[in-house]
């Protein structure tokens, strides 16, 4: 059984009172449920006081990315153990908008991926084609590539406590959702990767979840995919009816509040 995870990047959005406020108010919508993970992605500057704010929920908290060492001369930076002293236990990694914006690279990923399991983080492991690569019938060249590359030197056992979100970038951001069945058959192909790569044990257990364009109005069928085993959110992440809904999917709609 894989237990669902529903997850919200507020990429660069909310200072941090107005991310404690918002906290609060997803506090009083879904703060108690049982029926998955919820876990919020705010700025790091946010961190400590969501944290705080949600503490003895439901709601968990994450960075939206980390640097491979724990300590040291790199200025801007944010490691491991300061997401960990300020109440993380998850982190968002290779992101399409850090590979796309800030040069980030499959042999990156895979430090940053590697220092997190390190330091108690579970990463959320994005990886995704660009239209160009679905396009041009690269999908699963590109997924392979990034999978193999990302999780390169990492024993099968840390492996399957990795949280996969497969992001298609074409669909991130811009309201064009993949249709459930096009979600599912990446899913399915990365489900099969990971028990080519690791063995069939990881890829039972290892969680994958649908990012772009995950809205309350197709949410539903898109949770309903045996290989979806939860949403990564961005947009209707930032607002808590979405967000409350979004966590509410399917047979558990009518607690959305
Ligand atoms: C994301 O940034 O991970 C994402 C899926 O964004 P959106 O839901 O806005 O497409």
């Amino acid at each position: 059984m894989r237990r669902t995870i529903i997850a919200g990047n507020w990429k660069l959005n909310k200072t941090t009172d107005e991310a404690v406020r918002f906290a609060l108010e997803l506090k009083q919508r879904v703060g108690s449920v049982t029926h998955c993970d919820v876990i919020v992605a705010p700025a790091f500057v946010a961190l400590g006081e969501v944290y705080r704010a949600v503490k003895g929920t439901s709601i968990r908290v994450a960075g939206q990315n980390l640097f491979w060492e724990a300590s040291g001369a790199y200025t801007g930076e944010i490691s491991a153990p300061m997401l960990r002293s300020v109440g993380c236990d998850h982190v968002i990694v290779g992101h399409s908008e850090r590979r796309q914006y800030f040069g980030e690279s499959d042999e990156t990923v895979n430090k940053r991926i590697k220092a997190a399991l390190q330091h108690g983080l579970t990463p959320i492991f994005c990886v995704g084609e660009t239209l160009e690569e679905r396009e041009s019938n690269r999908t699963f060249d590109v997924l392979t590539r990034q999978v193999v590359a990302g999780l390169e030197g990492i024993p099968a056992g840390r492996v399957a406590g990795i949280v996969v979100a497969y992001e298609p970038v074409w669909a991130i951001g811009t309201g064009r959702t993949a249709t459930r069945e096009q979600a599912q058959e990446a899913h399915a192909f990365l489900r099969a990767l990971l028990a080519e790569q690791r063995g069939d044990h990881v890829a039972a257990s290892c969680r994958i979840l649908y990012g772009g364009s995950v809205k309350p109005g197709n949410v539903d069928g898109l949770m309903a995919q045996p290989d979806i085993d939860g949403a990564l959110v961005g947009g209707a992440s930032l607002d808590a009816a979405s967000f409350a809904r979004i966590v509410n999917y399917g047979p558990h709609a009518s607690l959305a509040g």
